[in-house]
């Protein structure tokens, strides 16, 4: 059975077409600049050279066109014919409310998702015009989305309700909805099955561009960093996370800010950008901190303090802790992140190895645990495409 999984954004379109019988990646790529021009990189597993071109993309229609056309070219492709595809898998960051779980998506669903733009406006509507396109393109095959959201459908209400006057949520949903589910739900799992116990604590730090943290227990999350959008929790590459929400509206009078420059300074100029002044990426900021800058180092030391808080609360909620796992750009590669993060929390049961977290292969997963600690510490890489195809085949095959 071949599933091809979609990430559609306001000027891209990811894809990968996996082969679920043997569990293997059979091709994967990217359309880019859709609306200005356009680029494709595209892979089949096993070729040497990736194929790359520049077609027009008007839109996402067109991106998808040629991206069936390229699967089942005789040269680049993998397919015999585009009906051996046997589902779609859609990535959505927001689910809101109601889609509480990976559903396949028809008019009805469509029009939920088009209802709660308004709280998820940059990834709501590239989505949906991906999703659209690919309906049309390929009509007679299930469309399956899968929400980042939906990890958190069962947070218990006084993790998910803000302390501002409930008749704003209701009247606006403004609630914590969390984000990043699909990769913590990806991992937690991966390391349930390494502790083999179902009912394991686990704590998840999903650290990229965007970071969150996530508790888990029973594999069911019960707490998370991100809330109503993406911006709070632990500081990201250009986002703030979690402030004193009243240093927002002080700096909109001093600096005359509008709703929308407010928003752009928290979320475009603010982080490891705002702090270190030097770059979003970690890598650069590393870079600039051993040469001796003193705001990047600041920018570094900030990061694993708040990552740490919020580890110490989540051990606190979930009244102790048997794994805690990291993933993602930075979790998966910044050992000195890891390190710091992970100094001086032996009273709370985690300790790591630090050799062998210096020497922690890429791309694997790996234990850090230190002899001793009570709880176990992993990296463990993410595959968000991979768990949206597993769930879109799971509920193609319910479907029959
Ligand atoms: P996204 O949220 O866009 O998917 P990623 O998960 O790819 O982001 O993470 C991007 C972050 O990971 C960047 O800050 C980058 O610097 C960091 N990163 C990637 N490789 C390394 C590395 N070897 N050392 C430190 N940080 C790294």
């Amino acid at each position: 059975m071949k599933i091809l999984v979609v990430n559609a954004g306001s000027s891209s379109l990811k894809y990968r077409l996996f082969d679920m019988d043997r569990g293997t990646v059979l091709a994967k790529g990217n359309c880019e600049r859709i609306g200005i021009d356009g680029i494709i990189t595209h892979t089949v597993t096993g070729s040497k050279e990736p194929y790359k071109a520049t077609p027009v993309f008007p839109n996402h229609r067109t991106a998808i066109e040629y991206v069936l056309r390229l699967l089942t070219d005789k040269k680049f492709g993998c397919l015999g014919s585009v009906k051996e595809i046997a589902a779609v898998g859609h990535r959505f960051a927001h689910g809101g409310e109601r889609l509480r779980a990976s559903a396949e998506l028809k008019e009805e669903e469509i029009a939920y998702l088009e209802s709660i733009v308004p709280i998820n406006p940059l990834h709501g509507p590239p989505a949906i015009s991906g999703l659209k396109a690919c309906r049309e393109v390929m009509p007679d095959i299930p469309h399956v989305g899968v929400f980042d959201t939906s990890y958190y459908s069962d947070l218990p209400d006084y993790a998910y309700i803000y302390p501002i006057p409930y008749e704003l949520y209701e009247k606006y949903r403004v609630r914590r909805y969390g984000f990043h589910g699909t990769s913590h739900r990806f991992v937690a799992g991966k390391a349930q099955e390494l502790l083999g116990n179902k009912d394991a604590k686990i704590i998840t730090c999903h650290l990229g561009n965007g970071s969150s943290i996530t508790a888990t227990v029973n594999g069911k999350a019960i707490d998370t960093s991100m809330g109503f959008t993406p911006q709070d929790g632990v500081p990201m590459g250009t986002r703030s996370g979690g402030i004193d929400p009243t240093v927002v509206t002080y700096l909109m009078k001093r600096e005359q800010l509008t709703a929308d420059g407010a928003e752009k300074l928290l979320n475009e100029k603010s982080g490891l950008l705002g702090v270190s002044g030097v770059s979003s990426d970690c890598r650069d900021i590393r870079e600039a901190a051993a040469k001796g800058n003193l705001r990047a180092q600041l920018a570094m030391k900030l990061l694993a303090h708040n990552i740490k808080k919020i580890i110490g609360s989540y051990v606190a909620e979930l009244n102790g802790v048997d794994a805690l796992v990291f993933t993602a750009g930075i979790g998966e590669n910044d050992r000195e992140l890891r390190q710091e993060v992970c100094k001086d929390l032996d009273a709370l049961g985690i300790a790591i190895d630090e050799e062998v977290n210096a020497t922690c292969p890429r791309g694997e997963i790996c234990e850090l645990t230190a002899k001793g600690a009570r709880a176990r510490t992993f990296v463990i890489p993410t595959d968000e495409e991979y768990m949206i195809a597993r769930d879109t085949l799971s509920i193609i095959q319910n479907r029959k």
